[in-house]
């Protein structure tokens, strides 16, 4: 009984023993539990901090890069340029042009030969024309002299064998602004699977608070975007801080990758939109895949025309007839290098009316029309409606283009021939060239069909005239490389607004406004 009774005791305080550690281990883990917490949090924190303050770049994670090989075979269904390095790696170049009274529009787009990514990237194109007429509308139902324009090319990438990056940069003039407004837009997609792709899909780790270091390290280096520590700074800075809403727009290039920021985002809007690259090697540990392998990429072969017979400088007789060739709206890639393929087989020469903000994009187009002998002319620097402008600012119009081809080529234009043949006296007074209108009008931008072009052309010329064309369409390419063997058959010559004047004896007076050279 004594004994049972003490044991019972110590059963008791045995009991009691255990209740009261469970009670101060359970305390103990609550207790490390909120140590863990806050410490995480204090982790955590000060790397954001530290990425903010640059005392040093975030971490990269852990390497587990998958080799990309099983990509490579995929590699044969697209359409290449044979200049891999250049801006426009990937896809032939398609142009969409509208021009109405109100508006003026000419959008470069690219046709990989992948539907699903041929789709994406043509109805983002779409989009951008509809969105640009509809937010024009309004104005130009206010009033009808409204005059608006858009000017659209891109830049495609591939890297390695994996990732087709496009980038549309995107200008346009609305009636009530006074300079070009940036815009840019990219699309990227994995080529193995036609799958567009977002930062989430091909970065990993502390990936955002790397890019948020990388952009304010961009930033400091550009001391002129605004004053630091001043309350504008506050407006662009929250732009900028890791969060996916702040990066969206990117491209990935044998480089790296590229990081673009819509105007006013990061920087003022005066400064456009914002891009800069992230070089390879240092975005590589982000990455959930190595997309920078080297493969050599296959090369399109681009039909050249057959051997062509080396063409004298052309002699032209006087005595016979001839009709000069004259081309709108352009360079376009493409278009316009067919029409000049076409021209230097057969040895003859024509005159290109340039818009002037489309020679940057297509430099050696220019070059190779001025070294083939052709007359580079100008069509304004950006198909304005003149006569909506003050002298000076016609003048503009010029001397804008002018500088352009003088750093490219050396030389002026010689000729203007002024957007829509508009051609009022406020125009001709600022103009101190020759203006050249035509007296065949090929309908080409209208029909856009080869059979229908050449049928204004075919036994309709005179000795003399002036043809109007656009080498900003296929079809024209396609009527050009009948056009011209049959008319040099008939006898013509094919010349140049400037053999024209020569052969014709006719001294070209600035400010005259000339249909044809008889
Ligand atoms: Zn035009």
């Amino acid at each position: 009984m004594y004994a049972s009774s003490i044991n019972y005791r110590r059963r008791k305080m045995k009991k009691k023993n255990t209740t009261t550690k469970y009670i101060i281990r359970t305390v103990i883990i609550i207790i490390a539990l909120i140590i863990a917490y806050f410490l995480i949090k204090m982790i955590k924190y000060s790397d954001f901090m530290q990425a903010l303050n640059q005392t040093g770049a975030p971490m990269p994670p852990e390497a587990t890069k998958q080799p990309s090989d099983k990509y490579s075979a995929i590699l044969d269904n697209f359409t290449f340029n044979d200049d891999t390095t250049g801006t426009k790696a990937i896809g032939q170049t398609q142009t969409i042009t509208e021009d109405t009274p109100n508006t003026y529009c000419a959008v470069n787009y690219p046709v990989i030969g992948m539907d699903s990514i041929d789709s994406v990237l043509k109805a983002e194109a779409d989009n951008i024309i509809a969105q640009f007429n509809t937010e024009n509308a309004e104005y130009i139902a206010d009033s009808p002299e409204a005059r608006a324009y858009l000017n659209v090319d891109y830049q495609s990438y591939v890297t390695g064998d994996s990732i087709a990056s496009f980038v549309y940069d995107i200008q346009y003039t609305s009636p009530d602004s006074k300079s070009p407004v940036q815009e840019v837009r990219t699309h990227n997609f994995l080529l193995a699977t036609g799958n567009d792709i977002t930062f989430d899909k091909i970065l990993m780790g502390d990936y955002l608070e790397y890019l948020s270091y990388k952009t304010t390290e961009y930033v400091n280096a550009n001391p002129e975007f605004y004053k630091k520590d001043s309350d504008e700074a506050e407006k662009y800075t929250k732009n900028y801080s890791a969060s996916a809403r702040n990066f969206k727009d990117f491209s990935v290039s044998m480089n790296g990758l590229t990081l673009y920021f819509m105007p006013g985002r990061i920087a003022p809007k005066k400064f456009g939109y914002v891009s800069f690259t992230i070089p390879s090697k240092d975005i590589l540990p982000f990455m959930v895949f190595d997309p920078f392998k080297k493969v050599k990429l296959p090369v399109t072969e681009i039909a050249q025309p057959e051997e062509a017979v080396q063409p004298a400088a052309p002699t032209i007789d006087p005595s016979k007839p001839m009709v000069a060739f004259t081309f709108d709206d352009g360079p376009n890639k493409g278009s316009t290098e067919r029409i000049l393929n076409t021209l230097e087989k057969h040895g003859v020469h024509a005159t290109f009316f340039l818009v002037g903000n489309r020679i940057d994009y297509n430099k050696d187009i220019v070059k190779r029309m001025h070294e083939l002998g052709c007359d580079v002319a100008s069509h304004s620097f950006d198909h304005a409606q003149l006569n909506d402008l003050k002298k000076k600012k016609i003048k503009q119009e010029y001397s804008r283009t002018n500088s352009i081809l003088k750093n490219l080529i050396g030389d002026k234009a010689h000729f203007v021939r002024t957007p829509y043949g508009t051609h009022t006296d406020k125009i001709l007074e600022a103009t101190d060239y020759p203006v050249i209108l035509w007296n065949v009008d090929t309908e080409d931008w209208k029909s856009r069909n080869k059979k229908k072009i050449l049928k204004r052309v075919i036994g309709k010329v005179n000795d003399g005239d002036i043809i109007l064309m656009h080498d900003i369409y296929d079809s024209t390419a396609d009527a050009v490389e009948t056009m011209v063997p049959k008319l040099i058959k008939q006898g013509y010559q094919i010349v140049s607004v400037s053999e024209m004047f020569e052969a014709k004896g006719v001294e070209p007076k600035n400010g005259t406004v000339y249909y044809n050279i008889r």
